[in-house]
């Protein structure tokens, strides 16, 4: 079909359909509001299609061929292989079951979906391309637009990814078959998750880092065991490097990297793998036809209910700044389409938390120890190491901590951070006391299922109170 060049209006349109655009378009259609969705790719964005739930289908799927076979201990004896193409398509059924459900909720809402690109003319007009040959393009003019354009990878000059050898995380979460050996360039939480996947299917992984040490931003104690298990894994790290040029040879490339008094080293690798981190993408959008002002790098600068410098035009996830995170977009999605519809809504950046799923996971929330004495406070911190957790003995799974960080005085909960088994899950609990404003002795107090690792939640805050049962208090 033809798409001549007609206009439609909308009340609502919402352009991208990763966590921030498909939960805002569905939450204004919630609100009585006519909301279209454009994406030009895929729904679900990056984070259904290339990113989070592609990355931890492979990070479980690794994780149980290397855990089996790594519990002779618990007298199970198993040598696993893995068949990369069958657990390709195990993870595809997945990302498809979710990407078809986003559409169907979208549809379920009431949501008009449109594929294509956007582009704005003006500040109540965009224009959308639709792919593909004699396809042509359609105009719609909107009451509010919301900017969900997300991020793509940075590219490292000389290292671009249209070279086959040279990988972006997208091109690593579909390999077909793994290299023997990869190399890695930063250390930052998307190089250490796929670093972690590749050396439990057996391949020879090495990371260049320009820093000094791996996951910049988290505290040495959190990252640690993370660093201690990857070398376990055989994992080999090269910090205070950076890779500079890279040659193909017979077999593969040889990289060469250089550090800051310039001196060289080389490595060589079948394929190279370039996670430094991401940029936002607001070019092909043209925000500037609308009004709508970018900083240097790209991001959307917007304020606690997530509107652009232009009234009517709100911007959420990725583009709209740090932390580039599914459900801080997701959420962002979600105040911006309220306030549209007239609520009183707005964003508390204090209790998004934050995840990495390596092995063992971290995963934090609010302020640490430090960020809470800058910020005036006398903290009061509890720790509950998980080799103390009867739950965590009994999965095999006793390395890291839980840090409970409050405010002396009432015991207001602050900050929390973990490194160890389900990181990830229990950082929620830790969220939901910083979000309702509860205290060292609300948790404490909170009977936690035996034997659970949520119970180290419990003790961490009884430990910063000095009431620790199976610790000794701090
Ligand atoms: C390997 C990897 C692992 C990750 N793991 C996690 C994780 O475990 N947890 C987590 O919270 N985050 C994770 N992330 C980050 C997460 O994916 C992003 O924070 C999230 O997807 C941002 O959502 P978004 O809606 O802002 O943008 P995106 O998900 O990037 O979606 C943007 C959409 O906009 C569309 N688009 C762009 N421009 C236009 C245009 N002009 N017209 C029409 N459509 C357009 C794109 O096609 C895309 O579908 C991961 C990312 C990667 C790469």
């Amino acid at each position: 079909m033809v798409v001549g060049d007609v206009t439609t209006g909308t009340e609502v349109l919402v352009i991208g359909a990763g966590p921030g655009g498909y939960v805002a378009a569905i939450r204004a259609a919630q609100n009585g509001l006519d909301t279209t969705l454009v994406d030009r790719d895929a729904y679900g964005g990056t984070c259904l299609n290339y990113g989070c739930i592609p990355s931890k289908a492979l990070i479980s799927a690794t994780d149980v061929a290397h855990d089996a076979g790594n519990a002779t201990e618990m007298g199970v004896h198993a040598d696993p292989v893995i068949h990369t193409d069958e657990m390709q398509e195990w993870k595809e059924g997945v990302v498809d079951q979710l990407t078809g459900g986003v559409e169907k909720l979208c549809k379920a809402n009431g949501v008009n979906l449109i594929e294509g690109e956007a582009t704005f003319v003006d500040d109540s007009t965009a224009r959308i391309a639709h792919g593909g040959d004699g396809q042509g393009s359609e105009s719609i003019e909107f009451e509010h637009a919301i900017i969900a354009t997300g991020s793509r990878p940075i590219q490292v000059p000389g290292f671009e990814f249209e070279h086959d050898p040279i990988w972006s995380s997208r091109d690593a979460l579909d390999v077909e078959e793994p290299p023997e050996d990869l190399l890695v360039v930063g250390a930052g939480y998307i190089g250490m998750e796929l670093s972690t996947v590749f050396a439990k299917m057996g391949v020879d992984v090495t990371v260049v880092e320009m820093l000094d040490g791996i996951l910049p931003g988290y505290e040495d104690d959190v990252s640690r065991p993370v660093k201690k298990r990857a070398d376990e894994l055989g994992i080999e790290f090269n910090f205070g490097e950076v890779a500079s040029e890279w040659e193909e040879t017979g077999e593969g490339v040889v990289v060469t990297t250089e550090d800051e008094d310039g001196n060289e080293s080389t490595y060589d690798a079948q394929k190279v793998l370039v996670a430094v981190g991401r940029q936002p993408v607001s070019d092909s959008l043209d925000p500037e036809a609308a009004g709508v002002e970018v900083d240097e790098n790209g991001f959307i600068h917007t304020d606690d209910q997530a509107r652009t410098n232009v009234d009517n035009i709100f911007a959420v996830g990725d583009v709209a700044g740090e932390p580039m995170l599914a459900h801080k977009a997701s959420k962002e999605g979600i105040v911006a389409a309220e306030v549209i519809a007239g609520e009183p809504a707005a964003l508390d950046q204090q209790a998004i938390p934050a995840a990495v799923f390596t092995d063992p996971e971290i995963a934090t929330v609010g302020m640490t120890e430090a960020e809470a004495e800058e910020a005036g406070f006398t903290p009061k911190v509890g720790e509950f190491p998980f080799r103390a957790s009867g739950r965590a003995l009994s999965t095999g799974e006793s390395e890291g901590f839980v840090r409970i960080v409050a405010e002396e005085e009432a015991g207001f909960v602050l900050g929390a951070q973990i490194v160890g088994p389900e990181a990830s899950e229990l950082i929620a609990e830790c969220a939901l006391a910083i979000e309702m404003g509860a205290t060292l002795e609300d948790v404490a107090s909170t009977v936690h299922t035996h034997p659970t690792l949520a119970e180290a939640v419990m003790e961490a805050a009884e430990n910063a109170d000095d009431q620790a049962i199976h610790t000794l208090n701090r």
